[in-house]
């Protein structure tokens, strides 16, 4: 049988349909597009020019996506704007000025392997080295994860520089994504922390719960609930149309874990860069429990210019945002400026 859903077609068994079996996140992670070919195919994209462009944005940062997220994007239109945040396209290669590896110039604030240090209370743990979707204009696109992932004997030491810091009373664990970790891996991780007398509180910053909903196991929301942390989940949501039942219900799962659910969204050129867009965002993730918390301008990452707004348009955005929002409503449009001792409103 096909079904169309509201934005892709699918070939579906009819058997599979009714008794659909539960396909664990680490299946669904398995089973990502990674190619670009496939991802054409999936949504009857088929024409060769553009699969032979995105082979050049493919071999500099490889596709992956979620069948889970790819049967959100609209079947036969290559200008779905949540296929425009992950099929790779030629102009990732293009040399600008301005647009570097290190935009954030992290590799200057990571005294020991796994840990980045740029804000005087909080540190940042990067608790696995890769995502379950590559997003085209990722500012970590080209961070250098094998050299930055601690074993897990590693570990203790990384930690160690957490014990000997007594300002530092939130750790914010990321990536990567950290939840690409395993339930244990990540419940090891939480009981070190939690053994460090100054650390009020645990930040996650995740998209997998976006990308797959499904890796909000009870495992994980049990162990988050039981912690003696305050927990924060930072969702990282770009548009309305990645808001789906799934998503609401993971959610949902994680509040109950206790968690303040935020989401931070990276203004994008011809994905989010609209009044309408963004106010329906704000809407669709209050509604399903989430605060807008930040809107970030692009970070200057090599193979991303394309998706720059540039601040002036970005602020007027946001100032014309405020008339059709409640102020609750209205995220934080801020830069990071590498040097300064937190995020920079632009307003
Ligand atoms: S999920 Fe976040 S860290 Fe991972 S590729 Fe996307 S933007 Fe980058």
């Amino acid at each position: 049988m096909i079904t169309r859903s509201r934005h892709a077609v699918q070939i579906i068994d009819a058997d599979t349909e009714i008794n659909k079996p539960s396909v664990s996140w680490q299946t669904q992670l398995k089973d990502a597009i990674r190619t670009p070919e496939a991802l054409c195919n999936f949504l009857g994209l088929d024409n060769s020019v553009w699969q032979t462009e995105a082979q050049e944005g493919h071999a500099l940062f490889p596709i992956r996506v979620p069948l889970a997220y790819a049967r959100r994007i609209q079947a036969g239109n290559p200008d779905d704007p949540l296929l425009r945040q992950v099929l790779p396209i030629a102009r990732e290669t293009d040399s600008i000025q301005g647009f570097i590896s290190d935009p954030l110039e992290e590799a200057e604030h990571t005294p020991r392997p796994g840990l980045i240090h740029k804000y005087h209370n909080r540190v940042l743990l990067i608790a696995s080295g890769g995502c379950a979707v590559n997003c085209r204009y990722c500012f970590r696109r080209h961070f250098p994860y094998q050299e930055n992932i601690p074993s897990r004997s590693e570990w203790h030491n990384t930690l160690e520089y957490v014990h000997q810091h007594p300002e530092i009373t939130e750790v914010i664990l990321s990536g990567g994504d950290p939840l690409l970790s395993t339930d244990d891996r990540l419940a090891e991780l939480i009981t070190q922390i939690e053994q460090i007398p100054h650390v009020i509180r645990l930040r996650v910053h995740t998209r997998l719960p976006v990308v797959i909903p499904d890796r909000v196991t009870e495992a994980l929301c049990q162990r988050l609930s039981s912690s003696r942390l305050q927990r924060v989940v930072v969702l990282h949501i770009n548009h309305p149309a990645e808001i789906d039942e799934d998503v609401i219900s993971a959610v949902q799962r994680l509040s109950s874990a206790g968690g303040t659910v935020l989401n931070q969204s990276v203004l994008l050129r011809d994905i989010n860069d609209s009044v309408a867009v963004l106010a329906t965002l704000s809407e669709r993730l209050f509604a399903a429990g989430i605060m807008p918390y930040y809107l970030h301008v692009l970070d200057p990452v090599a193979g991303a210019a394309h998706f720059d707004v540039p601040d002036r348009e970005a602020v007027e955005l946001v100032d014309e945002l405020r008339t059709h929002l409640a102020g609750f409503l209205v995220p934080k449009l801020v830069r990071e400026i590498p040097g300064r001792l937190s995020k920079t409103p632009l307003y």
